[in-house]
């Protein structure tokens, strides 16, 4: 089974985690080792159930001026939403055996807009800034008709301001593309792990692109930098933002109808399993917290990220008993490892305090995945599903095979009591970017995937 990691990589439980095999750059699993929180300890951070109702709300009062703005949204009405698709013939090529649940895909690959899942916090931060000084303005009854937020006068006001974010690419373009729309001035710090595609499309819409040599976290402190001194500046802070968290939590609910359509149960018999790609935590974080709320105790997160940017599975580390040493918010480098990954989307060294915080205690475990792995499923999508994702993307699809597959996730199933329910079990892989990925650099990523398959002996 090409996608089983080696047995090296088989931590039995939290406590005795193997943190060579991290620092090696192995695929590991860490799995939760207390019971599982379903309170949601997100009051400690001022955010409520109430406020993901709140989000829903705002994304429907934009969704007229979102249909006047985007010729693609005028189909679904101003709705940005992804399908959930059954994916069996994936699930065969994976070798996930339907005994132990049905895989889905959650395509946020697809989202229209920004072609990732940084549409659902990236353009939620940009519509409740604009919303705020509209209506601060005077240029908006808050029950009027939104459309007026592309008319001359509010035009006038946003050009006046600017939208700033720091970004390896994919929030950099749900931003600079929505503030653009809007007519405000958009300004995107990229890291030096951006992809060229992403900052030429970004300028042919106008948007400034300053290119920083540093990585992530550099990008997003000089953008904070130069925000700060500007009174007419917003800084979408993706390791602090709040509006963005609760523009990923909105896609909860949303999930849980679509399941119900799809007639999957989640209860005690029917554990739900989520495997998101994580960065900085901002996207997971939000995602995992608005499951919760919505499937309390059945629902089962687990975030995915590279082997070489294990951010959010040391953030989780420093907390557990032992890893004191490791500091509060420690950085990859700090265990010698380089944050190199084709993955650019998850290629963070320092997770996010606010999403690990919030997040973090709701969570099954972390994994990490070889970029070998990550192109061999992005190869493995397109050819059994016709999925065409980008590498960050694939991160979640080596979820069930880390779940089942190794000592750690085996003991974690026993410690939760869910080996017996494995069979009504959901398994959701968050495919989180690709959409607009150009053509020549998506063969490249295919050839990559192929060739890796091959290798596998398949
Ligand atoms: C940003 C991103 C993620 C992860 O989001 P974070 O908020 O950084 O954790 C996952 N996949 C893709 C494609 C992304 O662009």
């Amino acid at each position: 089974m090409p996608n089983r990691p080696s047995s090296s990589s088989d931590n039995s439980a939290a406590d005795t985690f193997d943190l060579q095999a991290l620092r090696d750059g192995r695929p590991v699993l860490w799995a939760a080792a207390g019971a599982k929180r379903d309170t949601v300890p997100a009051a400690d951070a001022g955010i409520s159930a109430l406020d993901v109702e709140a989000t829903v709300a705002r994304w429907r009062r934009f969704a007229p001026l979102l249909a006047r703005l985007f010729p693609e949204l005028r189909e679904g009405e101003g709705v940005i939403e992804s399908p959930l698709l059954p994916v069996p013939a994936l699930q065969q090529a994976l070798g996930l055996s339907p005994e132990h649940g049905a895989l889905f895909v959650k395509a946020d690959h697809g989202l229209p807009v920004a072609g990732s899942v940084k549409a659902r916090g990236g353009i939620h931060e940009v519509l409740e800034h604009a919303e705020g000084l509209a209506l601060r303005h005077g240029l908006l009854a808050p029950d009027g008709d939104y459309r007026v937020l592309a008319e001359a006068p509010a035009r006038a006001l946003f050009a006046r301001h600017q939208v700033a974010v720091g970004s390896t690419g994919n929030l950099g373009l749900a931003i600079g593309v929505m503030a653009s729309a809007l007519g405000f001035k958009a300004v995107v710090h990229m890291s030096a792990d951006a992809k060229d595609w992403k900052k030429a499309r970004l300028r042919a819409r106008g948007v400034e692109v300053v290119e920083h040599s540093g990585d992530y976290g550099e990008a997003v402190a000089a953008g904070r930098r130069a925000a700060q001194a500007d009174p007419y500046a917003h800084f979408v802070d993706d390791e602090r933002s709040r509006s963005l968290f609760l523009g990923y939590a909105a896609a909860a609910p949303r999930l849980a109808q679509q399941l119900q359509g799809a007639g999957r149960r989640v209860d005690a018999q029917h554990p739900l399993f989520v495997y998101l790609p994580c960065g900085v935590g901002g996207a997971p974080g939000g995602i995992a917290w608005g499951l919760a709320q919505a499937f309390g105790p059945h629902v089962h997160c687990f975030f995915a990220e590279p082997t070489r940017s294990p951010c959010f599975l040391l953030q989780m580390l420093a907390t557990t008993p032992g890893y004191g040493w490791l500091g509060g918010n420690p950085s990859v480098y700090d265990v010698g490892l380089d944050n190199r990954t084709e993955a650019d989307g998850l290629a963070v060294p320092r997770a996010s305090e606010l999403a690990a915080a919030v997040a973090g205690p709701l969570l099954g475990g972390v994994f990490t995945v070889e970029d070998e792995t990550l192109f061999r499923h992005l190869a493995l999508a397109k050819a059994a599903e016709g999925l065409q994702i980008e590498p960050s993307a694939a991160a979640g699809f080596s979820g069930p095979a880390m779940l089942l597959g190794t000592a750690a996730g085996q003991a974690w199933l026993e410690r939760r009591g869910l080996r017996a329910h494995l069979a009504g079990a959901t398994h959701v892989a968050w495919t989180t970017g690709g959409l607009f990925v150009p053509p020549d650099e998506y063969a490249r990523f295919l050839a990559r995937g192929e060739r890796a398959v091959a290798a596998a002996g398949r």
